[in-house]
């Protein structure tokens, strides 16, 4: 399996770094020809106004879109969980709206900007799974065919939609291969 890491801005080497401890090649992709032969694609975190011109930029926004439209599975972390929502609330920024969500760009405020937590994430075992917030968003809104898998203080921050798998936190900061396992395992190799 072929994984694609969009390279254009933000943690996308963490993220190449987990995948490979996965067992799972990747490439980071920084322009058209690099989707090719892709099996999925991970959106790392980032600032996803930057990410979203730099995808316009490099002409990336269609491309994707296509792609995921005929079946290619997508991880997005952070600013790339930003990226692939339908709404941005109180924002008209562009996203590549792939799942149904609402999303609160910088949303647990100011004072508690960045910090880490335990979070119970059933899919992926019992185990607590400590996780990394920078900045981050969470999911206001959801349509009806979205699965949440983990809640912060009440807060949407993980949830998937069929081939679509977003989180609010950085995976790819930690050790903990789990959230990467399932994105391998129980998603891109499902072909959903
Ligand atoms: N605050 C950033 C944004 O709104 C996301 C932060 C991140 O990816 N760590 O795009």
């Amino acid at each position: 399996m072929l994984i694609g890491v969009l390279a254009l801005q933000g943690a996308f080497r963490e993220h190449q770094y987990l995948l490979d401890k996965c067992g799972v090649s990747t490439r980071q992709v920084k322009k058209t020809s690099e989707l090719e032969g892709v099996d999925a694609l991970v959106i790392p975190g980032g600032e996803s106004t930057t990410m979203g011109k730099l995808l316009n930029g490099f002409n990336l926004m269609k491309p994707i879109i296509d792609l995921a439209n005929q079946g290619m599975p997508i991880f997005g972390t952070c600013a790339g969980l930003i990226m692939l929502a339908k709404h941005i609330r109180n924002s008209q920024q562009e996203t590549l709206a792939l799942i149904d969500i609402e999303v609160e760009r910088n949303a647990f405020g100011r004072q508690v900007d960045s910090f880490e937590t335990d979070l119970d994430i059933p899919v992926l075992g019992a185990e607590p799974y400590r996780a990394v917030f920078i900045r981050a968003p969470y999911i206001t809104e959801v349509s009806k065919g979205i699965n949440v898998l983990a809640r912060c203080s009440d807060k949407i921050v993980c949830a998937s939609q069929g081939r679509f798998l977003v989180a609010a936190f950085h995976p790819e900061l930690t050790n903990d291969l789990r959230m990467h396992r399932y994105f391998i395992e129980n998603i891109a190799r499902q072909k959903i």
